[in-house]
């Protein structure tokens, strides 16, 4: 294909290179279906996945069970989360582990050969499975772009990058619009398009995610006129290390899972006396820091372990790749935005509300992490869905002739203005004052994709007078009732000067057994 071409596949298109988007497109191929995969940047580069440390939550100890996985995720997402899904993904944990095993993911194993699980805060077993050490997203990527690159019935186009979502004339989407790395532009027609398209914490001055990570698909998503929901709950990673890199490195989660702790400058262990401690739930965590740094004082994480070298080599090579030594010195470490847990708003299937547009992954909203993920859970929720939705496709289209080969410009990220308006008025402390100035700036700080989603997250965040999850509302510092998620669409906040006013839709009822067990 050259520039201004139009090309036409009969099979499934799907934008993005990370976990979510090669584990549909290898379930889609193995239902016979050709699939084209677009992604902005060469295959494995820009990819929130490479980055995870901690690895994929699935009830595999003897101790554990599913429904136990489900109840975890169900309080860690602070009353917003969905039983239904907790209860589906937490199900299809076992199963995805193992495809990913027939694949050849080379999962770290115990002695006796069994995968060795490790613990993360608000898990209540050790679910964990990991690969060298803290290496899991970037080894569970080789793996998948391995078996990617051998599958004759995926067409891969890097360097490309979708710039728009082609609709018909009745709404539904047709294809999409894509640039390569040199400017040109071309169409790409065909009746399924999955977005695997990750997260947006690069909108944020403070972030672990690859600088990529703008929430494009979302904007796409939004554009053609799907709804968004719950796009006000943003995850800050509470121990990014502060080191001056931008993004910045992560000490994962499982470092305290394994007796790590937070102090601050004066010694003082501050997260001793609140619940949880050190394993509290991130957003508690976070805030707990947040708090420290507020009031002058650094904080560290004490990760000189017995083992750290041998089971978090990553942190300890990162650590030294910017001039700290873990084993000698606590880690410097504060919040920085690293998950997304609202984005498009799918069914059980991963379909979104617009026909022939499907989501996968951190760009989706599942129903899953509510108003806070579970630690884990986002590597499992794309594997899960990843199967869901290419049966899904398959049902809808049958196996047509493979497409043809088509073109292949990393985004740039977003202005640093605007990420430091994120980070101070729309961050881990937030309140109607900042947010309605910073919905107020943005608004008339033009049409970018970035811009835009910005503004989605921020009209979202002010219409939510409480505090959930991630959500931290200084000037409402408690969860309110009924428990709603919002709904909406770029139309409801692109207009300067109006007040943001999402749908509010109730979370669905659970069953009296799980309701009792969550409180
Ligand atoms: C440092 C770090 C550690 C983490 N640790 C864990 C963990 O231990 N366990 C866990 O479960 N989760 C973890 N997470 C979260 C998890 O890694 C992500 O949520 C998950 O990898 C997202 O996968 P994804 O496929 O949706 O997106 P990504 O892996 O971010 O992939 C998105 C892809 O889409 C491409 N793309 C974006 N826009 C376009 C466009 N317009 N056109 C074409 N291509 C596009 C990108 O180039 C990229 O290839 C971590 C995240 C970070 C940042």
């Amino acid at each position: 294909m050259t520039h201004t071409d139009r090309a036409r596949t009969d099979g499934a298109i799907v934008i993005g290179g990370g976990i979510a988007g090669l584990a549909t497109a290898l379930h889609l191929a193995a239902g016979r279906l050709p699939v084209t995969l677009l992604v902005a940047g060469p295959l494995g580069a820009g990819a929130a996945t490479f980055w995870a440390q901690g690895g994929i939550a699935a009830a595999l100890g003897a101790d554990d069970r599913p429904d136990l996985h489900a109840i975890d995720t169900l309080t860690a997402g602070a009353g917003l989360a969905e039983p239904e899904a907790a209860r589906r993904v937490a199900g299809a944990a076992p199963a995805a582990i193992d495809w990913l095993v027939s694949i050849g993911a080379p999962f770290d194993r115990a002695a006796g050969g069994a995968l060795a699980l490790g613990l993360e805060a608000a898990h209540s077993r050790r679910r964990i499975v990991h690969a060298e050490g803290d290496g899991t997203g970037r080894v569970v990527l080789q793996t998948l772009i391995a078996a990617v690159r051998a599958n004759p019935l995926v067409t891969l186009l890097e360097g490309t990058s979708a710039t728009a979502l082609l609709t018909d004339a009745q709404g539904g989407i047709a294809g999409v619009a894509v640039r390569d790395m040199e400017g040109h532009a071309a169409e790409l027609t065909g009746r399924a398009v999955v977005l695997a398209t990750g997260g947006l914490g690069a909108l944020y001055a403070s972030t672990t995610n690859p600088l990529g990570a703008t929430g494009s698909g979302l904007a796409l998503a939004a554009r053609a006129g799907a709804v968004m929901r719950d796009m006000e709950f943003v995850q800050f990673h509470p121990t990014a290390i502060a080191c001056g890199a931008d993004p910045m490195p992560l000490a994962t989660e499982a470092l305290r899972g394994e007796g790590a702790r937070l102090f601050n400058d004066r010694g003082d262990r501050f997260m001793a006396d609140i619940p949880g401690a050190e394993l509290a739930p991130r957003d508690v965590v976070a805030r707990a820091i947040f708090a420290e740094l507020a009031a002058g004082r650094r904080v560290v994480l004490d990760a000189r372990l017995k083992h750290v070298e041998r089971r978090f080599p990553g942190v300890v090579a990162l650590c030294r790749a910017n001039g700290l030594d873990p084993l000698r010195d606590p880690i410097p470490v504060r919040p920085a935005a690293h998950y997304h847990m609202g984005g498009v708003e799918v069914d059980a299937t991963g379909r979104s509300g617009l026909p022939g547009l499907w989501a996968c992954g951190e760009v989706a909203s599942t129903g899953l992490h509510g108003a806070n993920r579970l630690a884990s859970n986002s590597l499992l929720e794309a594997l899960a869905y990843a199967g869901w939705i290419a049966a899904d496709i398959a049902a809808a289209i049958p196996a047509g002739t493979p497409p043809p080969a088509a073109v292949p410009a990393l985004p740039a990220p977003p202005a640093p203005a605007l990420r430091q308006l994120m980070d101070r008025q729309v961050g881990v402390v937030r309140d109607k004052a900042g947010l309605a100035e910073a919905v107020a700036t943005l608004a008339g700080a033009g049409d970018e994709d970035a811009t835009r989603v910005a503004l989605m997250v921020a009209s979202a965040a002010l219409a939510r007078s409480e505090s959930r999850g991630g959500h931290f509302r200084a000037d409402h510092p408690h969860p309110a009732t009924p428990t709603w998620h919002s709904r909406l669409t770029l139309g409801q906040v692109a207009e300067p000067g109006t007040e943001p006013e999402p749908d509010r839709v109730r979370r669905a009822a659970m069953t009296d057994d799980a309701e009792r067990q969550v409180a």
